[in-house]
């Protein structure tokens, strides 16, 4: 089966072999090293200055953005949650889960985030912004210029899901202004799932995390923040998971970042000029390079399943109302051209036999 999913995602031999390793022991001074140096790696890919803070937990992404809700929001606050498809939404959830006062502003599908969208909520009224920076389920890639802009201007904490975006789109963390980033493992670090990074500013750490009533023992940052001191986590860590991280951030320096964004970015305009040519849809709105959203109403959900299972190619299938009308082809992890041709081609047949 071939995965043209956005995660997991075609995993890189170099990964596969570490994760097919006896594990080492955690609680020692080489792995603390380990741990130390994809601290020094993960902040260089992401532009984050020494002071702010790395937390390493180990849960799906999902897990990530409840942590970064109720470690630095609570009763007195009120969030305004971008919702514009289904992790926008899941934000929402977590938000109501927890008692935290919370607007949204909704997309209908196709809609893009505007200034105007923006400007109509007033943000003297927010304490804080959460944003899925690429709204997965849709493709959308919103303008973080635009919400950074819009924080600042108010004075608002900005939490941003990057889980679809990081090494995909351009992200800098700092010039950004971003308070809470969340990276996972299984999307462009093409690892296994179970592993989420985040990386923590200095503001929001001294002005809330520090001051905040514990809510969750193994979600809370001052104990996972306290550990990383030493290059450990407060419970056992997914370890296999952070060495094949290691190894991957290592690669990812030698590349660089804004190489491995490029070689992502081209693959994914080329495989949109291919499929305009052969007369394909696509949405729209701005998309970010992680994954092409096609439009294929009514016979998204059809296209998908004839994919898998006379060819052997994996797409990701869309949920609920989208379930019809698109489906989503990643861009992320050890996938090449050629792999694409297969797919197009693929996708004309089954087209032409509907
Ligand atoms: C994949 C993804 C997540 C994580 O979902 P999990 O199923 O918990 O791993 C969160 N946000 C976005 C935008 C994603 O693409």
């Amino acid at each position: 089966m071939k995965l043209f999913t956005v995660g997991p995602v075609e995993m890189f031999p170099q990964t596969l072999h570490i994760a097919s390793e006896q594990l080492p022991y955690f609680r020692t001074p080489e792995f603390s090293e380990l741990m130390f140096e994809n601290e020094r790696l993960f902040k260089a890919s992401i532009r984050a200055a020494k002071n702010s803070k790395t937390v390493f937990l180990t849960t799906s992404g999902t897990g990530a953005m409840e942590a970064a809700v109720i470690n630095c929001f609570g009763d007195e606050d009120k969030l305004l949650v971008i919702n514009g498809g289904g992790f926008g939404k899941r934000f929402a959830e977590i938000c109501q889960i927890h008692g935290i006062s919370y607007d949204e502003l909704k997309l209908d599908f196709g809609e893009v985030l505007t200034e105007e969208r923006l400007n109509g909520f007033d943000g003297s009224k927010y304490t804080g912004l959460l944003v899925n920076l690429h709204e997965t389920s849709t493709g959308q890639l919103y303008d973080i210029n635009l919400i950074s802009a819009y924080c600042r201007k108010y004075g608002l904490y900005l939490v941003v899901d990057a889980i679809s975006t990081y090494l995909a789109d351009k992200i800098e963390f700092d010039a950004m202004e971003i308070d809470v980033l969340i990276v996972s493992s299984q999307k462009a670090l093409a690892l296994s799932p179970g592993l989420s990074v985040m990386e923590i500013s200095e503001r929001i750490y001294r002005n809330r995390v520090l001051k905040m009533p514990i809510r969750s023992m193994y979600l809370d940052f001052k104990s996972h923040i306290k550990n990383m001191e030493r290059g450990q986590t407060p419970f056992t860590p997914a370890v296999g998971i952070l060495l094949e991280l290691n190894e991957r951030l290592k690669q990812i320096e030698t590349t660089g970042v804004d190489e491995i964004q490029t070689e992502i970015h081209v693959l994914a305009e080329r495989f949109r000029r291919e499929l305009k040519t052969r007369e394909f849809r696509i949405p729209e709105y701005p998309l970010s390079n992680a994954l092409t959203p096609v439009l294929l109403e009514p016979n998204a959900r059809e296209i998908y399943e004839q994919l898998k299972s006379k060819y052997g190619i994996m797409v990701t299938p869309s949920g609920g109302a989208l379930e019809k009308v698109l489906i989503r082809v990643g861009h992320l992890g050890n996938v090449k051209w050629d792999d694409y041709e297969v797919l197009l081609n693929a996708m004309e047949q089954i087209r032409e036999n509907l």
